[in-house]
């Protein structure tokens, strides 16, 4: 079967109904799109930036989800399935049920798969009470009771290689747990471990001595440059590998992040670069052989770091270019990455492409650093910023 609906804007077709999609969707209908389509499905909408602070122990599962009936914009139609390809020559993309939908304009916002069969051991452990996360819903909430209970042992925090959603917010409930642990007077009885295959805690060398400042109050031991090869879960032990020599660590817990890659239905449609990624102009987000594809968010090769908050810039962009085209508007690769690094105060990078820094306050160059001000915004205001504008359009 196969559904045309075009009008005078043409009909517009978003793969994924994230930040990104619901972002772009809501942009698009109050710029008076008025055919707009999210193919998304799930039955939840989650804001992800929260799962680090239910994994730290300072936020609730209910503050997170949201039926995804109720993000999705008035005016947009919410196709309740997933895209299994997308035909690029003929206009349409396919559908789990095979149903066909044309398009005039395809914005693909399918975000970043999460890949925890790609270490050997990992998935199952994850199955364990051990193992936790702040990468799904159900493993920040496991994290956040493991964490608290814990008086005495070893404890693991690995961080994801790029290319991932947010990499650096491994590091959020770290720190979280360290400060809860030494207002409760046992961090001394806490080895507290953090794997990274960076060579320091941030690739800004401002903001990474931000960091090291909490690293080493807290006592973090850390391991930089490891890869992460294995986990066996029966013997709690984590295997890492720094130049070539394999070093294995004993866990009490371990708070893992996944590998992360594109899905291979991007490959396999033709809308991949070198990354897998969808192959759109770093400025302009069009896709670069098909006029009328564009990407935004975790799925799109934009930015080495990925964040919601490089979304915020990235749908003005796609918007103007569908309906105020003499903009011109261009992305410059803005992206953040927020840090708590105790239960009142955050480290806040906000950078360019070049890893310039790039405060959206812009006369306050030391916006970056440790603060109960970016605390606030973090935990506080963008939450209450991501369902009250960012979804709406607004912001
Ligand atoms: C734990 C964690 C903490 C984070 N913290 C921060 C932070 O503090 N600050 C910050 O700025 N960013 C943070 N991020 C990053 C931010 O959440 C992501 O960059 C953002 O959510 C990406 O949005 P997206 O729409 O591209 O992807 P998503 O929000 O993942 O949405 C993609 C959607 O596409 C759907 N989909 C997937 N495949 C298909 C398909 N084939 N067909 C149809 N639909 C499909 C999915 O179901 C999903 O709903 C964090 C991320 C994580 C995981």
């Amino acid at each position: 079967m196969s559904r045309s609906a075009s009008n005078a804007s043409g009909s517009v077709v978003i793969v994924g109904g994230g930040n990104a999609g619901v972002s772009i969707a809501a942009r698009l209908r109050r710029r008076g799109v008025a055919d707009v389509t999210i193919i998304e499905p799930r039955q939840e909408h989650v804001y992800a930036p929260l799962q680090s602070h239910i994994a730290g122990g300072v936020a609730d599962r209910r503050e997170v989800v949201r039926p995804q009936a109720k993000v999705t914009p008035r005016g947009v139609t919410w196709v309740r399935d997933r895209v299994v390809s997308v035909l690029p020559a003929e206009n349409s993309v396919e559908l789990s049920s095979g149903e066909r939908i044309r398009y005039d304009q395809l914005i693909v916002a399918a975000g970043i798969e999460q890949r925890w069969d790609a270490i050997p051991g990992l998935q199952e452990a994850a199955a364990s009470a051990s193992v936790v996360s702040n990468y799904t819903l159900d493993l920040a909430d496991a994290a956040s009771t493991a964490l608290r209970d814990l008086d005495s042992g070893t404890v693991v925090f690995t961080q994801a290689a790029e290319p991932a959603s947010c990499a650096g917010v491994a590091q959020k409930p770290m720190y979280l747990a360290c400060d809860r642990w030494r207002k409760r007077g046992v961090l001394d009885r806490i080895r507290v471990v953090f794997v990274t295959p960076e060579s320091s805690p941030f690739h800004i060398e401002a903001v990474a001595s931000e960091l090291r400042r909490s690293l080493d109050a807290y006592g973090i031991e850390t391991f930089y440059d490891a890869t992460v090869v294995g986990v066996r879960s029966e013997a709690s032990e984590i295997d890492i590998v720094i130049d070539g020599q394999t070093t294995t660590l004993g866990y009490d817990v371990l708070h893992a992040s996944p590998p992360q890659a594109a899905a291979g239905w991007i490959a396999e449609s033709g809308l991949h670069g070198d990354d897998g990624f969808v192959d759109v102009d770093r400025e302009t987000l069009r896709h670069r052989r098909w006029d009328n594809i564009w990407a935004l968010g975790d799925v799109a090769a934009l930015t080495r770091i990925r964040s919601g908050g490089a979304i915020r810039s990235q749908a003005k962009i796609i918007a103007d270019a569908l309906t105020r085209p003499r903009r011109r508007r261009r992305y410059d690769g803005y992206s953040e990455t927020p840090f708590t690094v105790t239960g009142r105060t955050a480290v806040f990078a906000e950078f360019d492409r070049h890893g310039r820094l790039q405060p959206s306050i812009p006369w306050w160059r030391t916006l970056y650093r440790e603060r109960r001000f970016t605390y606030l915004m973090d935990r506080r205001v963008l939450p209450w910023v991501y369902w009250n504008l960012i979804l709406r359009g607004r912001a």
